[in-house]
């Protein structure tokens, strides 16, 4: 098996990349690095939940830098800009991941940013594929979007806490507006005997 460092946004999307990758001969560890998630108490649930879940699948954890402030002046400035915050978040989370990856001898880097639909695939990968080529890592890139609904019914099995929004405060409000918008949707469609198909946005 060959040892990968795998960027965990959290553990229910984790879940699937760390079959996915066991299968393909990589043996992952799981690193945190996320000072995207607000408030303080959401994010120390979410880490709470990934080490039980570590612990869980036999993966070991290291814990990144979670540097709140950096957050703040790199991403935040964006505000409702989603792809500009996003590819910031992204930048900031992952040059954490490849810093580390390069202290401690990994060779192969991944994220489980790329299981969720609601991410922004393509500048994920500009992202990490530009910080990878500078710290000299290979980055396997696989697209694991497929299997999101198998990660949230796996998660549920699990009993695993499950957020509802990406992580900044930007993103739960854009959250709570996709949801309203899709229950006006619903209500609309149902009075005019329309069929509903409304996605919402989680993060
Ligand atoms: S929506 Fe998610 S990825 Fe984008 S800035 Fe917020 S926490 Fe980061």
């Amino acid at each position: 098996m060959q040892p990968l460092l795998l960027h965990a946004c959290c553990a229910p999307c984790s879940i699937e990349p760390i079959r996915l990758l066991r299968a393909e001969g990589y043996e992952p560890t799981i690193c945190w690095t996320n000072p995207n998630i607000q408030p303080v108490a959401e994010h120390e649930r979410r880490l709470e939940t990934m080490r039980d879940w570590a612990e869980a699948c036999g993966c070991a954890l290291i814990e990144g830098a979670d540097d709140r402030e950096l957050w703040e002046r790199s991403a935040a400035p964006h505000g409702f800009d989603r792809p500009a915050r996003c590819r910031a978040c992204y930048a900031l989370r992952l040059a954490e991941t490849c810093r580390i990856a390069e202290r401690t001898g990994f060779t192969y880097v991944s994220t489980t940013l790329v299981v969720s639909p609601y991410q922004l695939f393509d500048v994920c990968h500009d992202v990490y594929a530009r910080l990878c080529d500078a710290h000299g890592l290979e980055l396997v890139w696989r697209d694991f979007r497929p299997w999101y609904p198998q990660a949230t019914v796996r998660s549920r099995e699990e009993g695993m806490y499950r957020q509802n929004y990406c992580g900044c405060r930007f993103s739960a409000l854009e959250a709570t507006q996709s949801r309203q918008r899709a229950r006006d949707e619903r209500k609309a469609a149902r009075a005019e005997g329309r069929p509903v198909n409304v996605e919402v946005f989680c993060g």
